[in-house]
C-alpha cells in the first residue's frame, strides 16, 4: 500500500491517526492517508499564522510571491501525468478527465501568478486640501481551504492561487474520500520554494477535521466548496470567529432545449454536462428542459449516445464513464431514484448500479413529465442521472428553469439570439453557458446563487476577496490641529 504524509510548516508528517483509502475502480483499499485531527489541525493553523506575521512571506514583495506561483505551475505542468494517475487512481475519476484538468490547474497558478503584482489600492479623492487619503489591500489573514472529493487539484487551485497572489497563508484541507492527489500538490509546493507555513495541507474527517479547521480561532476566512448542508456547519462553526466565508455549493443546473436549437450539438454538450465525470459535478446540467415538439427526438438521441458510452476501468484512456468515488455515493443515487420511480417518474436508461467490482454506476436518464415534485427535480444526484421534463413555451421553460433551491450552472440551447437574451436575463444562476456546456477559463469568474452559495472563484475579484482594504488618513499640514471637538 502506498503511504502519503501530512504537510504541516514546511514539514511531511504522518499525523495524528492515519485511514485507508479505497480503489473506486475495485472497492479494494490501495492507500494509507495521514489523519489529521485537533491536535494537526492546530499545529497548521499556527503554522500558518507565524507565517503570515512573522516569516520570510511576509516581507516577500507581490512579485517575489509570483514568481513563486510562476514556479508551481511549472511544477504541476511537469508532473501532470503523475498527477492525472493519482487523482484517477484514489477517485476513479476517468483519466481523459483528469490529463485534461491538471493542464487548467496549472493555468489558474499562473493567471493568479500574474495577478500578486496588480492588486492595488487607490488614491482617494478626498475633498480636504490637508488631508492625503489612500487604501492598502491587505491579505485578509489565515485561510482554511476545504474542498470535496470530485476535482480537488482544481477546486483547490481556485482557493490557493488567489489566495497566494493576495499574501494569505493556508491550510488546505482535503476531502477524506480520494486525498492522495492533493497530498501529492503539497510537495511540489515545498519544491517550489514557498516559505515553511504559507501552504500547509491536511486531511481528515468532516467533524474531527473540517469543523475544527472551520472554527480555529486564527482561522480569518474559510473558502469551501461541497455540499449545503456542510456549508451551514462551516457558516455555524466560523461565527465563533467571525470569519469570513466563501462557499461554491451544489446544483441542480437546469438545461434548456428549444426546437430550434441544433439537436446533435444540444445533445452532445448534454452528454458532457451530464454523465462525464460520471456525473459527479457541481455543475452538471442535471435537469433537462426540453421543447415538447421535440422531445421524444431529442431523448431518443440522449438514449442512443447514453446507451453507446464505454464504461470501464478510470486508468483506461478508451473510458468515457467511470466508477463513482464511494459506495455511499451508489446509495444515495439509488435511494432518490426509488422515491423517485415511487412518485410516478419512469427511468427510461440505467436506473440500477453495474454488476461488477467497484462503484460504477451507468448513464441513467428519468423522465419527470407531469410530476414536478419528483425528488429527482430537485435533489441533487450528484452521479450521472439525467432528470427531464419538457415545456411548452419559453414562459413556462423560464419558470421551471428557476424552480429550485439552487442557482450555479445553467445552459441554454436555442437558435434564436433574441430568446438567448431574454433567457440570459431571466434566469436566476451564477453562470448561464449558450449553446454550449461546462467551459471554464482562470479569467471568468465562477460561482453561484440561492442554496449554491456566494462568493467567486476565478478572476481578479477572487483575489480582492483574500484581502482585507486598510485605509489611511495622512495630515499634510504643519499646522496646530484645530478644534479638538469638531470631527474633520
Ligand atoms: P461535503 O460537503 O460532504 O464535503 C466537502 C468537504 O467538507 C470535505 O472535505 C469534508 O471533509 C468537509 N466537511 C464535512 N463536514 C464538515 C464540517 N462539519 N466542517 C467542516 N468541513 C466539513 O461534500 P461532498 O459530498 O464531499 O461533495 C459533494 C458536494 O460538493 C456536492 O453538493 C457538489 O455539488 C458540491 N460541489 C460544488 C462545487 C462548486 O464549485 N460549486 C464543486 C464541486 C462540488
Amino acid at each position: 500500500m502506498r503511504r502519503f504524509q501530512s504537510y504541516i510548516d514546511g514539514a511531511f508528517t504522518d499525523g495524528d491517526a492515519r485511514f485507508e483509502s479505497l480503489d473506486p475502480a475495485t472497492g479494494q483499499p490501495w492507500a494509507e492517508m495521514p489523519e489529521a485531527r485537533e491536535g494537526d489541525v492546530d499545529r497548521a493553523v499556527r503554522a500558518a499564522h507565524r507565517a503570515l506575521h512573522e516569516g520570510p512571506w511576509a516581507s516577500l514583495t507581490p512579485t517575489a510571491r509570483g514568481k513563486l506561483l510562476y514556479r508551481l505551475a511549472d511544477l504541476v505542468a511537469e508532473n501532470a501525468q503523475a498527477l492525472a494517475e493519482l487523482e484517477t487512481r484514489d477517485t476513479g475519476k476517468i483519466i481523459r478527465e483528469t490529463a485534461a484538468q491538471i493542464a487548467y490547474v496549472a493555468e489558474y497558478y499562473r493567471y493568479y501568478a500574474g495577478l500578486a503584482d496588480k492588486i492595488e489600492g487607490a488614491v482617494l479623492p478626498i475633498d480636504k486640501p490637508d488631508m492625503e487619503v489612500w487604501t492598502r489591500r491587505e491579505p485578509i489573514g489565515v485561510v482554511a481551504a476545504i474542498v470535496p472529493w470530485n476535482s480537488q487539484l482544481f477546486l483547490s487551485a481556485v482557493k490557493i492561487g488567489p489566495a497566494l497572489a493576495a499574501g494569505c497563508t493556508l491550510v488546505v484541507k482535503a476531502s477524506e474520500d480520494g486525498p492522495a492527489p492533493l497530498l501529492e500538490l503539497a510537495r511540489l509546493i515545498h519544491e517550489a520554494g514557498f516559505p515553511a507555513g504559507v501552504v500547509n495541507v491536511i486531511t481528515g474527517f468532516g467533524p474531527t477535521c473540517g469543523a475544527v479547521l472551520s472554527g480555529h480561532p486564527l482561522v480569518a476566512h474559510v473558502a469551501f466548496t461541497g455540499g449545503p448542508a456542510t456549508a451551514r456547519h462551516i457558516v455555524r462553526q466560523s461565527a465563533e470567529n467571525l470569519a469570513s466565508t466563501s462557499l461554491e455549493l451544489g446544483g441542480k443546473s437546469p438545461f434548456l432545449v428549444f426546437a430550434d436549437a441544433d439537436l446533435e450539438s444540444a445533445a452532445n454538450a448534454q452528454v458532457a454536462g451530464i454523465f462525464a465525470a460520471s456525473g459527479q459535478s457541481c455543475v452538471a446540467g442535471s435537469r433537462l428542459l426540453v421543447e415538447r415538439s421535440v422531445k421524444d427526438r431529442f431523448l431518443a438521441l440522449l438514449i442512443e449516445k447514453a446507451s453507446a458510452v464505454a464504461i470501464g476501468a478510470p486508468l483506461d484512456r478508451a473510458t468515457e464513464v467511470g466508477p463513482l468515488c464511494t459506495r455511499r455515493q451508489i446509495e444515495n443515487i439509488d435511494k432518490l431514484v426509488a422515491r423517485s420511480v415511487a412518485a410516478g417518474a419512469k427511468v427510461l436508461t440505467g436506473g440500477a448500479a453495474v454488476e461488477r467490482e467497484g462503484f460504477f454506476y451507468p448513464p441513467t436518464i428519468i423522465d419527470c413529465d407531469g410530476i414536478p415534485s419528483a425528488p429527482a427535480l430537485q435533489e441533487e444526484f450528484f452521479g450521472p442521472v439525467l432528470s427531464v421534463v419538457s415545456f411548452e413555451t419559453e414562459a413556462e421553460a423560464l419558470r421551471l428553469a428557476n424552480d429550485t433551491a439552487f442557482g450555479l450552472a445553467s445552459g441554454v440551447f436555442t437558435g434564436s439570439l433574441t430568446r438567448a437574451h431574454r433567457l440570459i436575463r431571466g434566469i436566476h444562476a451564477g453562470v448561464v453557458w449558450v449553446n454550449t456546456y461546462r467551459a471554464v477559463s482562470p479569467i471568468a469568474p465562477f460561482g453561484g446563487f440561492k442554496l449554491s452559495g456566494h462568493g467567486r472563484e476565478g478572476g481578479l475579484a477572487a483575489a480582492l476577496d483574500y484581502t482585507r482594504t486598510k485605509t489611511v488618513w495622512l495630515r499634510t499640514s504643519d499646522d496646530p490641529i484645530p478644534d479638538p471637538f469638531v470631527m474633520r
